[in-house]
């Protein structure tokens, strides 16, 4: 039987979780990290941005973690970490497709959107292979003395307030953990979601609808060799080197190549508009959905799927609580809404952040601060909600979509500005989640975006209405839809 008595168990060893376990090793914590599984394993959530890396870097420059820095950049990464995959990330690109249609560029490119995010490879953001990247983590939490407990099985969760109480199943033996303080880092697992009966909000109430069919695959074309030379003369990057969104009628595709031959796909769908056929295997619906799409069957001509397709149900969901005095929930633990945007790693990245900052604190004023962050990470969980929601909503309106995004992309690239300089404070929010006048400004954009069939009217009013955040020159018509830098670069 295993026996440990640890200020802080993880629940959960994705690199939230492992990361945090990390953090309060060099605060001189005891940890128990326990694992359902075991590592290297498939993990979907793979696309890293510039906000993910800076928390990153912030994590390894305040806790002393110099081996972690190399992995905020994808030139660092390749010169540190060649052993560890990864794919190189320039950006975002989107492109509309048609039914029974081939793609092709339309005048002034209404049909498709490319944003850089940094100006080099080297400073590039990455697609994480969370295969090699979370088992990594694992090892490295090993090495700064976590007690890691794979192929864990719990079957109870005691609260003894103050404190917790765990016990499980290993194939060597029993295990028993004590510990003070509880972080739910399962994702989907809902571990502690379960054992405390956490409220869930009425799905009726989010605004986001989507189910997922993805999986990870060899020989999947480049979507720049699909498109050929003259349709991709303007790109900024290639843009396979990106968070590719294919976009299709009621849904859209990610398409993110890690170097190592493998790529991670999947469809999005809006499961009104497509609900699960019965009697339609996933490889069958994955097929169909191919087939409608005459541009893209033509990149997945050859491609293998390395295992077995996952179709999900409807993705989104949110708690009404994220943290007790003695107990907190990564944001996977706590919510989520779509792949659209990569959000999730950043999102989870700003949590560890913060509870890292909770752990390095006094212990009289835990309990304070883990309620803080829970409001903040229920209040940001919604606010992605209304990003993501709100472009669902404009699938069908590809000029409409492009403005809407950049709602998205203004917030995202004011707060990297922010770290960039060296302003933002350790509890600021995600993507301006706290900033009122934003906020303001945000809301009224996308209630027009919803609907609005003018979209030349709609960039101007979110030209105009962005002006105070946009910085780097975006909803510019003169641009094409074309934005070959999206910051100060200067200094990156
Ligand atoms: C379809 C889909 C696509 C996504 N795409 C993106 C993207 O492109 N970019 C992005 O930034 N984010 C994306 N995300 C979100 C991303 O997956 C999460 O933000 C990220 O994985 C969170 O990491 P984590 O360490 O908190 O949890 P996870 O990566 O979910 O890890 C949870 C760990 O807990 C373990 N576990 C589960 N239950 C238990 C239990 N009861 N006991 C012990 N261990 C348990 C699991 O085995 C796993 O190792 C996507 C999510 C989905 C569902």
């Amino acid at each position: 039987m295993t026996r440990l008595d640890c200020d802080l168990v993880v629940l959960g060893s994705g690199f939230g979780g492992t990361l945090l376990a990390i953090v309060a090793r060099s605060l001189g914590l005891s940890v128990a990290v326990v694992e359902r599984g075991t590592h290297p394993r498939f993990a979907i959530g793979e696309s890293s941005t510039p906000l993910a890396d800076f928390k990153l870097a912030r994590i390894a420059d305040r806790f002393g973690l110099d081996w972690l820095r190399p992995l905020a950049k994808y030139g660092p990464w390749k010169a540190t970490y060649p052993h560890l995959s990864c794919g190189l990330k320039r950006g975002f690109s989107f492109f509309r497709h048609r039914a029974g249609e081939s793609f092709a560029p339309a005048e002034g490119n209404a049909n498709a959107l490319i944003v850089a995010a940094s100006p080099t490879d080297a400073t590039a953001d990455t697609h994480w292979y969370r295969p090699d990247f979370d088992a990594h983590l694992v090892e490295r939490a090993v090495a700064a003395g976590a007690h890691y407990l794979d192929r864990c099985e719990v079957h109870t969760l005691r609260h003894t307030k103050p404190g917790w109480e765990i016990e499980g199943a290993r194939p060597d033996g029993a295990v028993s953990v004590r510990a003070g303080l509880l972080i739910d880092a399962t994702g989907t697992g809902q571990a502690l979601a379960e054992a405390l009966k956490l409220e869930a909000v009425d799905p009726a109430q989010l605004r986001t609808r989507s189910r997922a069919l993805y999986s990870h695959f060899r020989g999947v074309a480049h979507w720049h060799d699909v498109l050929g030379p003259a349709a991709t003369a303007d790109h900024p990057f290639p843009c396979d080197a990106a968070a590719l969104h294919q976009i299709i009628d009621g849904g859209w595709m990610w398409v993110l190549r890690f170097e190592n031959g493998i790529t991670s796909a999947g469809f999005s769908l809006d499961p009104d508009r497509h609900p699960v056929r019965p009697g339609e295997s996933p490889d069958a619906e994955w097929r169909r959905l191919l087939d409608t799409y005459p541009s893209l069957a033509r990149q997945f001509a050859d491609a293998v799927p390395t295992r077995p397709l996952v179709r999900t149900g409807r993705l989104q969901r949110r708690l009404t609580r994220a943290a007790g005095p003695d107990w907190a929930l990564l944001p996977h633990a706590a919510g989520f809404l779509d792949a659209w945007l990569s959000p999730g790693i950043a999102q989870t990245l700003y949590a560890v952040n913060r509870l890292a900052n909770v752990l390095a604190d006094e212990p009289a004023a835990r309990a304070r601060r883990l309620a803080g962050y829970g409001d903040a990470v229920l209040r940001e969980l919604a606010w992605v909600d209304e990003i993501t929601g709100t472009c669902f909503e404009c699938l069908d309106r590809f000029p409409v979509l492009a403005t809407a995004v950049m709602v998205y992309f203004t917030a995202a690239i004011y707060c990297e500005e922010r770290e960039r300089r060296g302003e933002a404070g350790p509890d600021e929010g995600f993507l301006l989640a706290d900033h009122p006048e934003y906020r303001a400004a945000a809301a009224k954009l996308f209630a027009a975006a919803r609907t609005t069939a003018d979209a030349d009217a709609f960039l101007a009013a979110a030209r105009r209405a962005l002006e105070p955040y946009n910085s780097c020159g975006l909803c510019d018509p003169r641009r094409r839809n074309m934005y070959p830098y999206t910051a100060s670069h200067a200094a990156r």
